[in-house]
């Protein structure tokens, strides 16, 4: 068993020699205690990605005041004023209705949070997200947007997909969010793609940030075993 020190520079190496460009590696931290997280601080981690709101405000207090947290888990309306202000960017806006209350209640706090649009590309109905097509629909309407700041777009592959379907995924979450940026003048930087059994085929596809959770930290345990 390695440490997440040690997977830490393995895998920011490897990520190194598999690309031209610079993608974030993210460190999905959910479920992870401060000790194990502090590691990798110390070599350099700022970014942190949790699925939970509540967990970000708790380890927020702990960790040192220059991480960014990144909220990757679904965001429920009524958590959205309590999270904001410690948010560097939500990967996982889901709906027009979400966006919007995001909006509304920046507006109010005077923040400007960054937002990725989650697509389901597979089209798998046990999967969160807006279609490719709902997504074109309500792309003109973001230049009436003040405080939310479209900067991207998040993906989460099936879990048995196969390499050729992995390319396939990752490349049409590329190509949309090119399509997007053409026909409404839009900068959409960011495409979250690629986690810990998937990410060298993202990486592949042009992924700006790999969320890397079990890879990095071994595999998490929710349920302990009696
Ligand atoms: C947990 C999680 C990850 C990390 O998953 P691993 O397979 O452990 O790397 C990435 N993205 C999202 C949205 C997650 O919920």
């Amino acid at each position: 068993m390695q440490t997440p020190v040690q997977n830490y520079h393995q895998l920011n190496n490897e990520i190194q020699t598999l690309c031209q460009h610079q993608p974030l590696l993210l460190a999905v931290s959910k479920t992870v205690s401060i000790e194990d997280m502090m590691s990798l601080y110390c070599e350099g981690v700022r970014d942190f990605g949790e699925s939970r709101p509540q967990e970000i405000i708790r380890k927020a207090a702990e960790m040192p005041s220059d991480c960014r947290w990144h909220l990757i888990g679904q965001l429920q309306k009524n958590k959205i004023r309590k999270i904001l202000p410690f948010l560097h960017l939500i990967h996982s806006v889901d709906s027009e209705e979400l966006l919007m209350r995001i909006e509304s209640i920046a507006a109010e706090l005077q923040l400007f949070p960054k937002v990725l649009f989650e697509v389901n590309i597979s089209g798998e109905e046990s999967k969160s997200g807006f279609t490719p097509e709902q997504l074109r629909c309500l792309a003109p309407t973001f230049s009436q947007l003040h405080h939310a700041q479209p900067y991207g777009l998040m993906t989460m592959a099936p879990y048995d997909a196969d390499e050729q379907q992995l390319h396939a995924i990752f490349g049409q979450l590329r190509t949309l969010r090119d399509e997007l940026q053409t026909q409404h003048s839009l900068k959409l930087p960011e495409l979250s793609m690629g986690m810990s059994n998937d990410y060298r085929i993202a990486l592949a596809e042009g992924s700006t940030i790999v969320r890397l959770g079990s890879c990095l930290f071994g595999e998490r345990i929710y349920n302990k075993p009696i």
